[in-house]
């Protein structure tokens, strides 16, 4: 087992590329066949989402659009807490049909805030596609319709996700060792 340090922690393989790239072919076809005649916006959330986004959107068949967003994080009020919102979307989302991109869904609260932003905006079917996905940690009103992997509640980096902004680049997805 390959074993990488970051910073002052180190990480083991948990997921091979290729167990990843065939979990994603898998996501992407039921893409195709979902969403045939539906002219689909993805939308990579940046920066965890860019290395998934390359390998579904090259397994995507039908016609669709891509755009590229980034999440603002900002202290609401006291009720609120952290506010989420999505910043750099051009595009008109009115009627569209609305996939969010994501490297992982870990508590969901992320997702559950950028699906409601988007319908606000007008979109007709917001879904979700993550690469990752923590189902022991997610939150009951957040279920991914496209899902890669399932994974336990552990730290991991790789494949776009970082520690302190490195690992991105690592083709392979490690596990944070206790
Ligand atoms: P949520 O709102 O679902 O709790 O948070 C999702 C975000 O937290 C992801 O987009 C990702 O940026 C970050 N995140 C959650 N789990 C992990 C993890 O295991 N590793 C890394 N690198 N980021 C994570
Ligand atoms: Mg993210």
């Amino acid at each position: 087992m390959a074993e990488v340090k970051i910073l002052d922690k180190v990480f083991a393989t948990s997921i091979s590329e290729e167990k990843l790239l065939s979990a994603i072919d898998t996501a992407a076809q039921k893409i195709n066949t979902d969403l045939d005649g539906r002219n689909p916006l993805f939308l990579c959330i940046l920066n965890g989402a860019f290395m998934f986004a390359a390998d579904l959107m090259k397994r995507i068949s039908i016609p669709c659009q891509i755009s590229f967003v980034k999440i603002a994080s900002y202290q609401g009020t006291q009720t609120t807490g952290k506010v989420k919102s999505l910043i750099g979307l051009n595009e008109d989302l009115t009627g569209r049909t609305v996939v969010l991109l994501e490297d992982i869904v870990d508590t969901g609260i992320t997702m559950k805030a950028l699906v409601e932003q988007v319908r606000t905006a007008g979109a007709n079917d917001v879904r979700i596609a993550t690469m990752l996905f923590k189902p022991e940690a997610c939150c009951p009103e957040v279920k991914p319709d496209y899902i890669g992997l399932n994974i336990p509640n552990d730290f991991i980096v790789g494949h776009g996700l970082d520690y302190d902004g490195y690992g991105r680049n690592l083709r392979d997805i490690y596990t944070l060792k206790q």
